[in-house]
């Protein structure tokens, strides 16, 4: 962007901070600040952290295992870098996870404000509301990456697995979204050991909703250009670590 490249220049024509190395983005910042530059001058200097799918899935593979390993990088929230964030916001991904308690997708991705376009609804489904928001973050926030990301013990998937007269008891709304799961728990191969038959009927739901999202017009639109990959990924709760499903 020509125009970063102008704002860089001007606060690298500052003197060099006290620092040792290359001035980082948050002291530039600063620097523009004192110098008068507007909110979406400071905005524009704030680089979006990833550019293609490839590298969004790197960065959230370094954090995730940032994060299973129990090193987490300290918090952001520095006051430049939240000013930063005031006029747009420049997240690289978005994330259509599940609801669950247990799954806070900015924790187990280690990453700070402003990184991910998180969508979080029970059974991470693909419907009207959900794909709306993936539609919206891929137009006009330019994401690299969408990720279907299921999880462990998920008590939506086990719900769907219930006989009609079960999910017939269920609440109304709490049945449309059973409804959005079932099919890809109906025909699922016979496996005798709960854990695994939990974790196939799991991975069949990441692929029908990531399927789902595939087929949004924009969203494969996006993916024809080059500019997002949808992926599925599993969560395990146990271990902390991420299943990128590359398939
Ligand atoms: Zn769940």
């Amino acid at each position: 962007m020509e125009r970063t490249v102008k704002l860089r220049a001007m606060a690298d024509s500052s003197p060099p901070p006290s620092t040792n190395g290359a001035p980082t983005t948050e002291q530039l910042i600063s620097e523009l600040i004192k110098r008068g530059a507007t909110m979406e001058q400071v905005a524009l200097l704030k680089d979006p952290t990833a550019n293609t799918p490839a590298e969004a899935l790197e960065l959230l593979k370094a954090g995730n295992s940032r994060f299973y390993s129990g090193h987490p990088q300290p918090a952001d929230v520095a006051a430049n870098a939240r000013r930063a964030q005031i006029i747009s916001q420049t997240p690289y991904a978005v994330i259509l996870g599940c609801a669950d308690s247990r799954v806070p997708v900015e924790i187990v991705f280690d990453q700070g404000p402003g990184d991910l376009f998180s969508i979080r609804v029970a059974g991470n489904v693909a419907e009207n509301a959900t794909l709306g928001s993936i539609q919206y973050a891929v137009t006009h926030l330019k994401v690299h990456l969408v990720v279907i990301l299921g999880h462990e013990g998920c008590g939506a998937v086990a719900a769907a697995m219930q006989g009609d007269a079960a999910r017939a008891q269920e609440p109304p709304h709490v049945r449309f979204l059973l409804d959005k799961i079932e099919p890809a728990v109906r025909d699922l191969p016979p496996i005798r050991d709960h854990k695994a038959r939990m974790r196939e009927a799991i991975v069949a739901n990441i692929r029908l909703q990531k399927n789902v999202v595939e087929c949004d017009e924009i969203v494969a639109r996006a993916v024809s250009s080059g500019q997002i990959r949808v992926v599925g990924a599993f969560y395990e709760i146990g271990s902390g670590a991420v299943d990128f499903l590359e398939d």
